[in-house]
């Protein structure tokens, strides 16, 4: 069994350094639980956070620990009726090739309604995310500006598309022009802006009535773009800003601009709201799956998926995505 544990806790961006690939025996599973061969792990901007030894909604990853993420499998061996040899599963499995689980705790997967790998993507928790915020927080009307960073990737490209089919204007904000040209010719949004570029005339340009709704991924300056465009009434969906994940809890992001004067909160009556998916997100699982599945069919959803092969070099794709190296959802295939 291949494991990636994590060796050491990183300083700012992990380095290759804070991780040790290890082999150790493929564990036996106990009475009522499954052994699962991992086909895709899943690599999720939170992981970074799973590093720091800092209080939070979840623990750190213990140093020497195996790596978090969710992962899908199929079963190599099952002491549970509920599963047999084969059967595709979902759970929180870790940056390794196999784990024993209890069969309850398993999300049984169908591969003939969709290919697996979508599980860790836009039938999984990044979607989730994207369904929920939209449906909690974000609430796009049709005809209302939503805007939308990190647009190209696993939630954002989500978030965006579930927009469109609410009627709402949809900009995505994406680093370089191959992610810019995806966001708008094959998700379908009516603009997309490079952060690379001049975040304010491209603003201007892609939303000269202001913003009703921001989808928050990244934070930085294109937060500080975006937040004074707000329209009275707007919202802004705190799902994550990527852009700090390697600074130290509290501090200033090195060389980082000043974050927006948020006095107009008030003034517009702006409501922003953080969240994370698991609070109200996987009660509703059932029926995301079942909506998406359905966006899916109608051809309204499309996805894109970014893979790396083998255990060995998951580290250097979590290390890429928090640097946009990644183009769509980042997992890692081990063949
Ligand atoms: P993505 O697939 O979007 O990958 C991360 C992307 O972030 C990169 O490809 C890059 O895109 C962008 N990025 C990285 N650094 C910067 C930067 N300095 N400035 C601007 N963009 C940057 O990841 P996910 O879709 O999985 O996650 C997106 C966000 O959603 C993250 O903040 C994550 O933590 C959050 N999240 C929150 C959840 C919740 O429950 N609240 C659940 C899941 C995710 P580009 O090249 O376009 O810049």
């Amino acid at each position: 069994n291949q494991q990636i544990l994590l060796a050491r806790r990183p300083q700012g961006a992990p380095v290759a350094e804070d991780f040790r690939l290890v082999e150790t025996p493929i564990p036996d599973p106990g009475p009522g639980d499954v052994l699962v061969q991992h086909r895709f792990i899943s690599l999720d901007p939170y992981q970074r956070g799973r590093m720091d030894d800092v209080k939070s909604y979840s623990a750190p990853v213990a140093i020497g620990g195996v790596m978090e993420c969710g992962a899908v499998g199929q079963v190599a061996a099952s002491s549970d009726a509920r599963f047999r040899e084969g059967d595709w599963v979902l759970g929180g499995f870790g940056w390794q090739s196999y784990s024993v689980r209890p069969a309850k705790s398993l999300i049984a997967i169908d591969p003939d309604e969709a290919p697996p790998s979508t599980a860790l993507g836009v039938l999984g928790m990044p979607g989730l995310t994207a369904w929920v915020g939209l449906e909690d927080i974000g609430q796009p009307k049709a005809g209302e500006m939503l805007v939308v960073s990190a647009a190209s990737g696993a939630v954002g490209q989500v978030a965006g598309q579930l927009g469109k089919i609410r009627g709402a204007k949809v900009v995505g904000i994406a680093g370089g022009a191959e992610k810019c040209a995806f966001v708008k010719d094959t998700l379908g949004f009516d603009a997309a802006i490079d952060h690379r570029g001049n975040l304010d005339a491209q603003l201007d340009a892609a939303c000269p009535d202001g913003i009703d709704v921001y989808w928050e991924n990244v934070g930085g300056a294109v937060q500080a773009a975006v937040f004074p465009r707000f329209r009275d009434f707007g919202r802004m969906v705190m799902c994550g800003m990527i852009s700090q994940y390697n600074t130290a809890p509290g501090a200033a992001a090195a060389g980082a601009p000043p974050g927006p004067n948020l006095g107009p909160v008030v003034r517009k009556r702006l409501r922003i709201q953080g969240f994370i998916v698991s609070d109200t997100g996987w009660p509703r699982y059932g029926q995301f799956r079942k909506e998406m599945l359905g966006h899916i069919k109608a051809g309204r959803i499309k996805w894109r998926e970014d893979v790396a092969h083998g255990l060995a070099n998951a580290p250097a794709a979590f290390m890429g995505m928090l640097e946009g190296q990644n183009f769509g959802k980042q997992l890692v295939a081990l063949d």
